[in-house]
This record gives C-alpha cells, sequence and structure tokens, in this order.
C-alpha cells in the first residue's frame, strides 16, 4: 500500500494511515499485490471496519455455518473425504465470501477463534456421524498461516479431538504455501507435532504460491490439492500440462496423494484421469454443501466402496 504527499495527504500520520488502507485493500482483494491509495478507499474503509465489527459478533449471532465439499475417488465414484469450508450469512450483507473474510479475520486478530470453531463443529459433526452409525469419513480444515505461527496449535487440536472422543485418523489440516515462506523450519517442526498425534495434512492450492519444490521433503505432508487454476486452462494444455505431470510425479515418488481442485467439466475430468490422476475435488463431482445434504451421500459412497471391495 502506497501514499504521496502532498496529494494523500500532508502529515506523516495521514500518509501512514493512508498507506495502510491501500494495503488492506491488497489484502482483502487476495493479497500479492501493489495498490496506490485513492479517495474511494475512505469509503471502502468504512465499509471494512463496518464487515470487521459485524465478524466479530458472528459467531455468536449464529451467523456462521460449515458447508463440506467431498474428494471424490472417480474409479468408483467413493467419497475418499471432506473438505469445510466456511460460510457467513449476515442479516444485511447476505452471503459473504470466505475469500473476502478470511484475509479480514486474519487482519483483526480474528482467525483464531473462527478456526478453533470451525474445528469444534467439524469434530461435533464426526461424533453425530459415529453416533448415528454412519461410517466418519477424514474431514479436512483449512489452516490459516497466520495460525500456523502460533506453536499450541498440536494441543489445541488434541483437545477438541478428545473432547468430542473423535480418532485423529478423521481429521486433515490444509495449510498453504505461503504458511512457510518465513520460516519453514518452525511450521516444518510444528506440522511433525500434530502428523504425529495422527492428524494428517495436507498442502492446499499447490503450485499458486511461492514455487521453490525444494522445501516440499522438508514438510511431513500426506496430501498435496493441485490448484484449480491449472484446470481452469484446460482444454488449453500446453504448459499446465507439463506442469501437473510434473507436480503427479513428483507426489508418488515423495509418496504423497493428489487431489485435483476445481474440476467442473467431463472434459477437464478425462484430462487429470489421463495423467494419472483419480481423486478429485470440484462442481463435477460436489459442490459444497450442508452436512444434511451430504449425509446421504455418505451413505450411499459407504455402499459403493462395500460394493467395489
Ligand atoms: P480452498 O481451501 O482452496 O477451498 C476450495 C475453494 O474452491 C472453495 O471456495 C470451494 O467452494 C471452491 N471450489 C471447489 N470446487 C470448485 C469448482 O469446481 N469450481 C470453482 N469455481 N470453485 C470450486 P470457498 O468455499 O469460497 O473458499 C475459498 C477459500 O476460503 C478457501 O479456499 C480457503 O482458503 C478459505 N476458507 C474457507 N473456509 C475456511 C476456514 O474455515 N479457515 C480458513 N483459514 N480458510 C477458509
Ligand atoms: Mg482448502
Ligand atoms: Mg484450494
Amino acid at each position: 500500500g502506497t501514499s504521496l504527499y502532498p496529494n494523500d495527504g500532508h502529515s506523516v500520520e495521514d500518509l501512514l494511515k493512508h498507506a495502510d488502507t491501500a494495503m488492506y485493500s491488497v489484502k482483502s482483494n487476495g493479497r500479492n499485490g501493489l495498490q496506490h491509495f485513492h479517495e474511494d478507499m475512505a469509503r471502502q474503509s468504512k465499509h471494512l471496519l463496518d464487515l470487521e465489527s459485524r465478524l466479530g459478533r458472528a459467531i455468536e449471532n449464529n451467523e456462521l455455518e460449515v458447508y463440506y465439499q467431498p474428494k471424490v475417488n472417480v474409479t468408483d465414484q467413493s467419497i475418499t473425504g471432506l473438505e469445510a469450508l466456511l460460510r457467513w450469512k449476515n442479516p444485511d450483507l447476505g452471503n459473504v465470501s470466505p475469500a473476502q473474510f478470511i484475509p479480514v479475520a486474519e487482519e483483526i486478530g480474528l482467525i483464531e477463534n473462527l478456526e478453533l470453531w470451525v474445528l469444534e463443529q467439524v469434530c461435533k459433526q464426526l461424533n453425530t456421524w459415529q453416533k448415528n452409525a454412519i461410517e466418519p469419513i477424514p474431514i479436512a480444515v483449512n489452516v490459516s498461516p497466520v495460525r500456523l505461527r502460533y506453536r499450541d496449535l498440536a494441543n489445541q487440536v488434541i483437545t477438541v479431538l478428545n473432547h468430542f472422543q473423535i480418532s485423529p485418523q478423521y481429521l486433515q489440516l490444509e495449510i498453504t504455501e505461503s504458511a512457510f515462506i518465513e520460516d519453514i523450519e518452525t511450521v516444518a517442526e510444528q506440522l511433525q507435532q500434530i502428523r504425529d498425534t495422527g492428524v494428517s495434512i495436507s498442502l492446499d492450492d499447490f503450485g499458486t504460491g511461492y514455487s521453490s519444490l525444494s522445501y516440499l521433503p522438508k514438510l511431513p505432508l500426506d496430501e498435496l490439492k493441485i490448484d484449480a487454476s491449472f484446470i481452469r486452462k484446460i482444454p488449453d494444455c500446453g504448459i499446465s500440462d507439463k506442469i501437473i505431470k510434473a507436480i503427479i510425479a513428483m507426489a508418488q515418488s515423495l509418496e504423497i496423494d493428489v487431489v485435483v481442485e476445481g474440476v467442473e467439466t467431463e472434459l477437464q475430468l478425462r484430462y487429470v484421469r489421463n495423467l494419472g490422476c483419480n481423486i478429485i475435488q470440484g462442481y463435477l463431482t460436489g459442490k459444497p454443501a450442508p452436512a444434511l445434504v451430504i449425509e446421504p451421500l455418505l451413505q450411499s459412497s459407504e455402499k459403493k466402496a462395500t460394493a467395489s471391495a
């Protein structure tokens, strides 16, 4: 975020405040950019303040819900896992996308509360399915890079799992590459502690971040999710094709499972299957939905898996 004297302010305080506002705008638009301050931002910044204060009350006002999206093995259509995705519906703002509110939550220090809430909901749901004799299935929870900086994550996860009597094999944490650019050693240690508890680790949005492959063998990973941006380019194959092939080969040699994100069409599905990838998470095989919608899918997936076994 930048601001310049004299157009954007006459005092150091004003210039800093406006540069900060500009930086905020970059963060809420998906980060990784540069933005110069302009007057409209003062208005947007008011909107942001409004968003912040509403987000702060979202949990107590019951405005949040966890949706679940299946990861499907397309060879037998069985569901291999679910990803928990947070949804926020505010009475005045309507549905707010996580791409919009997660960066805000990270910025104002609310992410820890939100993620703990998601973790509790997920474990509660697993517990309900267990009680209803529905074979529980691993559920992945997204962990913000901000949250990963605190060292107590493994303890927190264990406490919640124990509280809801859930075996750690049913929980997976999804992290992104940006989590470890600053200090890979600390993050690797933290992830190892988590993995030692039996919870598995997935690397989300792979290929969009810092693309230094040398870090991969240093991290205790069980799964790697190829980002939807590669799939979106299909059928304009070319370079994405080669990159996906290389990622799959590399993951196989490191004994890491591969999931392809964002598959929307049959054409894309055929294409990724030809590359040797059979686990898909995308609108084609199932959109994110509330637990009640997912439940019957789990039951029929159980039958399919039994039939094919
Ligand atoms: P993500 O973790 O990469 O999640 C996948 C996103 O892709 C989800 O968006 C999902 O709805 C969307 N998606 C799945 N299949 C398709 C498809 O075929 N086509 C298209 N166009 N989209 C597809 P969503 O739910 O809007 O979440 C966006 C991001 O917000 C997530 O990306 C994740 O980074 C973040 N997020 C969501 N819930 C949480 C949470 O509880 N904690 C944290 N830290 N981040 C979260
Ligand atoms: Mg994810
Ligand atoms: Mg992703």
